[in-house]
This record gives structure tokens, sequence and C-alpha cells, in this order.
């Protein structure tokens, strides 16, 4: 027995606001943050797990942490996981008091997601494999264990997500192979930050085009003309054939959006972005039926299962972005591939910040071996920041993501990058 004998969290940032990176619309200058939570066992292991913030209020999701601690401290790891489902549902309502800041979602289902996924790397550390290995490994029937299906079973019973994860037994040795051969498709968000000079966002497209990305995405929802120069800049020199996605992060009202995307439509957008707000499902079915060839795409901020049920139910989105630290971490992830696959929708998580891509390679690679059996219509955001700052960073070759090898999630941090970012007393911001 492994027991998890305590958990320790840390408020780690990165001071990326003094480049501009990750500057958009809605965030002018985030500086990339990770509530770090390590899980400490007698055996000597070690689980780690974060959630992204962007800066201020990441002592929130710390504190949060340290509310929740409790839920797991004590606990053994074969205890949780031979019913990964059921402690799942106790970290996120057995305690009403802390239940009540939610429910599942927020600051509290943040911090759910750093804890979560710190046993998720525990486990597979402990099992010596990278976490879509381990996933992959698994029976149908101990997958469908580890889930709850709590709130979302009018649209996905246990004994259909079974049905799902049966269909695609066949060819999954096959498209493991293929992805350790080739990787998995990606594309770059790198070049079009919203506080990019143009000549910066011209040198970084080109950079891009020559590391062998296909696909770009584009920060929108400023000045409109200005949108329109910088899609000018990019079509300029990425041309017609690779494809060229937009985010408004959030920016606009529903008319708003589908008035100013018509005004876009001459760059030929593969996808719009968080159109207008997170929570507006019915929203986003009105943009997407309204501006008909752009494909909605949206997630990122969406907070939990319910919702991607009811953005499916309501037919809102073409792309589903989910985030592996939004959601309360990679069980309730699971549940919405498994959703998404039911209702045909791809999955194209959302990624960057810090540990994002680490994080969200294993889901995807896990979604094209077990759930979905497709590429078709689906790409994983990259991002090229703060990778160096992981013991076992993403590895992309050509615009593909290499499948991860080392055990765990890849979300350990290196000791000397926590020492260095610790917020407010680390050697990083001694400097402001
Ligand atoms: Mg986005």
């Amino acid at each position: 027995m492994t027991s998890i004998t305590h958990l320790t969290v840390e408020d780690i940032r990165f001071p990326t606001s003094r480049s501009l990176d990750g500057s958009d619309a809605m965030n002018a200058a985030p500086d990339y943050s990770a509530t770090y939570v390590t899980l400490h066992t007698d055996a000597g292991l070690k689980g780690n797990g974060l959630t992204f913030t962007i800066g201020r209020g990441n002592e929130l999701c710390v504190k949060a942490v340290e509310s929740l601690a409790y839920l797991v401290e004590g606990e053994t790891l074969e205890t949780i996981t031979a019913d990964m489902g059921s402690f799942w549902r106790r970290i996120t309502t057995s305690d009403s008091q802390l239940r009540w800041t939610g429910p599942e979602k927020g600051v509290i289902h943040l911090a759910t997601a750093a804890i979560v996924n710190a046993l998720w790397d525990l486990w597979a550390k402990s099992e010596g494999k990278p976490v879509w290995k381990l996933l992959v490994d698994m029976s149908p029937e101990q997958l469908v264990k580890s889930l709850d299906f709590r709130f979302v079973s009018d649209v996905l019973t246990p004994q259909e997500a079974l049905g799902l994860l049966k269909r695609q037994a066949a060819g999954r040795d096959a498209r493991e192979a293929e992805l350790r051969e080739h990787g998995y498709p990606g594309y770059t968000t790198s070049a079009g930050w919203l506080g990019y000079p143009d000549d910066k966002v011209r040198r970084l497209a080109r950079e891009a085009l020559a590391e062998g990305w296909t696909h770009f995405k584009q920060k929108v929802g400023g000045d409109l003309e200005e949108d329109r120069r910088r899609a000018q800049i990019l079509r300029e020199e990425i041309g017609w054939d690779r494809a060229l996605m937009m985010d408004a992060n959030q920016m606009w009202d529903v008319d708003e959006a589908i008035a100013n995307m018509r005004q876009l439509a001459e760059f030929d957008p593969l996808w719009i972005e968080e159109p207008t707000s997170p929570d507006d499902i019915l929203g986003h079915a009105e943009i997407r039926h309204r501006l008909g060839s752009i494909g909605v795409a949206t997630g990122e901020h969406c907070h939990n299962r319910v919702m991607f049920k009811q953005l499916l139910q309501a037919e809102a989105i073409d792309y589903c972005q989910l985030d592996a630290a939004r959601l309360g971490g990679l069980n309730e992830v699971i549940v919405v591939l498994l959703m998404a696959a039911k209702y045909g929708v791809p999955v194209c998580p959302h990624a960057g910040g810090v540990g994002l891509c680490e994080y969200v390679q294993h889901v995807s690679m896990f979604d094209y071996i077990a759930v979905s059996g497709s590429l078709e219509g689906r790409i994983l955001e990259y991002v090229d920041h703060l990778h160096e700052h992981f013991e076992h960073p993403v590895v992309i070759r050509k615009g593909h993501y290499q499948v991860p090898t080392a055990p765990g999630y890849s979300i350990t941090l290196k000791a000397d990058s926590l020492a260095e970012h610790t917020y407010p007393n680390g050697p990083a911001w001694q400097t402001h």
C-alpha cells in the first residue's frame, strides 16, 4: 500500500506580462501562474498536479487546495484508484460547506483539478507509465468505473460509455503505433498574440511555417480594423492552403460577434473561438446557426461536464475545447471526451498557459486511440512558452506533438524553476 502522507501546495508565477506573451483582447497582461500541488507518500513517490491562473488570484486557488487537502491526506493510492469514480464524487461533493462555494465551478473546481490530476500523475508514476498509456491499457470497465456520470446520465449512461469504448477496441494498437511514429497534429497560437507588433507577428509566422506548422491562430476582439490588418499579414505569410483560426476571448455580445465575424469572413477562418460569454450556451448556438460556414469553438472557460452536455445538446459548437485544469481533473475530462464522441464533435483541447500543453497531449492521444478513433477535425493547441521549466516538457516535431514516454502526467516542474518563481519571494519577483 502507498499511503498519501500529506499534500503541499505552492504559489508559482512567471512574469510573462513583461513581454505581453499570452496577451489577448480580454487578458491584456497575464502572468502565467500555477497552483502547484505535490502529494507526498510513504513510498517516497510524489504526485504532481497544477491548476493554471494568470497571476493575481493564484493565492485563492492555493487556499482552496489547502481546504480540500484533508480529503486526500491519509488515504492510500490503492483505495482511491480501486474506485476513482467514488473518490471523485467524494472530493467534489462530500464536504457540502466547500461545495457551496461552487458547486463544480470557479476557484474550488480549479483547486479540485490540481489535486485530482496529481493523483493521476502519482498513479501513472507508480505504474511506470505516462498517463495516456495508463488510460489506454485500462479495460473499458475499469475506465468507466473511474468516472462520475451524475447530472449527465440523460445523455450518457455508464453502459453507453462502455459501448463507445468497446467500439474502438479494434484498431487501438494500430492507432497507438501511428502516434508513436508520426505524433499528434498541433496548431500554433504563438504568432498571433494581440500585444505583438506587426513585424513580430510576421517574423513569428515565418518561423512557424519553417518549423512545419500548417494551422495558425490569431487573437481578435480588439479594434476590428487591427484584427483585419493582422489577419491580412497572417494570410500573406501562410497563404490560403493553410488554416487560420480566430480567438475573441469572450469580447463580444452575440449580435456583435456575428457582425464582426461577417467582416472577418473574407480571411476564411476555420473557427471563431470564444466569441461571447463562456456561459452563454444558447448564444453560441445562435452564433453558430447564423454564421453558417465559420465553425464555433469554445470550452476553455467551460467549467464542468454539465455545461458541455448542454453545448452539445444545443448544437452550439463545432469544436470542443475542454481544459485539463478547468474541469475537475482527468476524470471529468474523460466524461466530456465520451459525450463529444457520442455527438460526433471533435475535441481540440485548450492549451498554452503553463503546463496545459503538457497535460492535454495525454488527453488527445487517449482520445484518438481509445475514444474517438479519429483525427478528423482534431488539432491540438500549442504555445511556445515556459516548457523549459518542466522535467519532461512536450516535444514537437514538424507541427506534431510527439508521444510522451516518461511516467506520469508530464507536469512535474524542475526544483530550481520552482525556487526561482515562488511568489512573492522568489528571485524572479525581486526585480519588480
Ligand atoms: Mg482561447
